[in-house]
Protein backbone atom coordinates (compact mmCIF):
# COMPACT_ATOMS: atom_id res chain seq x y z
CA UNK A 1 0.00 0.00 0.00
CA UNK A 2 1.09 3.36 -0.65
CA UNK A 3 0.88 6.19 1.54
CA UNK A 4 0.66 9.61 0.44
CA UNK A 5 3.87 11.88 1.26
CA UNK A 6 3.48 13.39 4.79
CA UNK A 7 5.57 16.08 4.17
CA UNK A 8 2.53 18.57 3.06
CA UNK A 9 1.27 19.70 6.44
CA UNK A 10 4.47 20.74 7.69
CA UNK A 11 4.72 23.06 4.70
CA UNK A 12 1.73 24.74 5.37
CA UNK A 13 2.23 25.17 8.37
CA UNK A 14 5.46 26.69 7.71
CA UNK A 15 3.84 28.61 4.77
CA UNK A 16 1.18 29.93 7.14
CA UNK A 17 4.09 30.95 10.02
CA UNK A 18 6.02 32.87 7.50
CA UNK A 19 2.49 34.70 6.27
CA UNK A 20 1.52 35.62 9.59
CA UNK A 21 4.75 36.98 10.33
CA UNK A 22 5.04 38.95 7.18
CA UNK A 23 1.95 40.30 7.67
CA UNK A 24 3.04 41.84 10.75
CA UNK A 25 5.81 42.95 9.32
CA UNK A 26 3.31 44.61 7.00
CA UNK A 27 1.42 45.91 10.43
CA UNK A 28 4.33 47.80 11.34
CA UNK A 29 5.13 49.08 8.21
CA UNK A 30 1.96 50.44 7.21
CA UNK A 31 1.39 52.06 11.19
CA UNK A 32 4.99 54.00 10.95
CA UNK A 33 4.15 54.80 7.12
CA UNK A 34 0.49 56.29 8.05
CA UNK A 35 1.86 59.74 9.28
CA UNK A 36 3.88 60.27 5.67
CA UNK A 37 1.11 58.78 3.96
CA UNK A 38 -1.87 60.93 5.59
CA UNK A 39 0.84 63.71 4.95
CA UNK A 40 0.58 63.22 1.57
CA UNK A 41 4.39 62.89 1.58
CA UNK A 42 4.79 59.50 0.26
CA UNK A 43 5.48 58.32 -3.07
CA UNK A 44 3.21 56.81 -5.21
CA UNK A 45 4.52 53.05 -5.23
CA UNK A 46 4.44 53.05 -1.31
CA UNK A 47 1.41 54.70 -1.14
CA UNK A 48 -0.39 52.09 -3.06
CA UNK A 49 1.31 49.19 -1.56
CA UNK A 50 -0.09 50.90 1.83
CA UNK A 51 -3.62 51.43 0.07
CA UNK A 52 -3.61 47.36 -0.60
CA UNK A 53 -2.60 46.65 3.06
CA UNK A 54 -5.41 48.88 4.82
CA UNK A 55 -8.05 47.72 2.62
CA UNK A 56 -7.23 43.88 3.64
CA UNK A 57 -6.17 44.51 7.36
CA UNK A 58 -9.12 45.95 9.57
CA UNK A 59 -6.63 46.91 12.61
CA UNK A 60 -4.50 49.26 10.53
CA UNK A 61 -7.81 50.96 8.18
CA UNK A 62 -8.94 51.48 11.79
CA UNK A 63 -5.47 53.09 12.95
CA UNK A 64 -5.74 55.04 9.82
CA UNK A 65 -9.22 56.28 10.15
CA UNK A 66 -8.58 57.26 13.80
CA UNK A 67 -5.51 59.16 12.63
CA UNK A 68 -7.49 60.94 9.46
CA UNK A 69 -10.08 61.96 12.01
CA UNK A 70 -8.04 63.16 14.29
CA UNK A 71 -5.79 65.35 11.85
CA UNK A 72 -9.49 67.11 10.56
CA UNK A 73 -10.24 67.43 14.43
CA UNK A 74 -7.25 69.62 14.66
CA UNK A 75 -7.44 71.17 11.73
CA UNK A 76 -10.90 72.22 12.18
CA UNK A 77 -10.17 73.47 15.52
CA UNK A 78 -6.78 75.31 14.57
CA UNK A 79 -8.50 76.77 11.07
CA UNK A 80 -4.94 76.56 9.33
CA UNK A 81 -1.92 73.91 10.29
CA UNK A 82 -1.89 72.74 13.83
CA UNK A 83 0.80 73.59 15.97
CA UNK A 84 3.90 71.20 16.85
CA UNK A 85 2.63 71.39 20.63
CA UNK A 86 -1.01 70.06 19.54
CA UNK A 87 -0.06 67.33 16.76
CA UNK A 88 2.38 66.14 19.37
CA UNK A 89 0.25 65.87 22.52
CA UNK A 90 -2.18 63.99 19.95
CA UNK A 91 0.28 61.49 18.95
CA UNK A 92 0.96 60.82 22.28
CA UNK A 93 -2.36 60.44 23.08
CA UNK A 94 -2.86 58.27 20.31
CA UNK A 95 0.50 56.07 21.11
CA UNK A 96 -1.00 55.78 25.23
CA UNK A 97 -4.58 54.36 23.41
CA UNK A 98 -2.93 52.07 21.19
CA UNK A 99 -0.25 50.96 23.80
CA UNK A 100 -3.12 50.36 26.24
CA UNK A 101 -4.98 48.38 23.94
CA UNK A 102 -2.15 45.82 23.14
CA UNK A 103 -0.59 45.83 26.87
CA UNK A 104 -4.35 46.09 28.90
CA UNK A 105 -5.28 43.52 30.60
CA UNK A 106 -7.85 42.88 33.82
CA UNK A 107 -6.43 42.67 37.04
ZN1 LIG B 1 -2.10 45.81 9.08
Amino acid sequence: MSTPRDGAGDDEAALLAARSVSAQCQCTEALEKLETFLDSEMGELDADRLRTHLEACEPCLEAADLEQRLRNLVRRACHEQAPDGLRARVRTQLTVMSTRVVISRPD
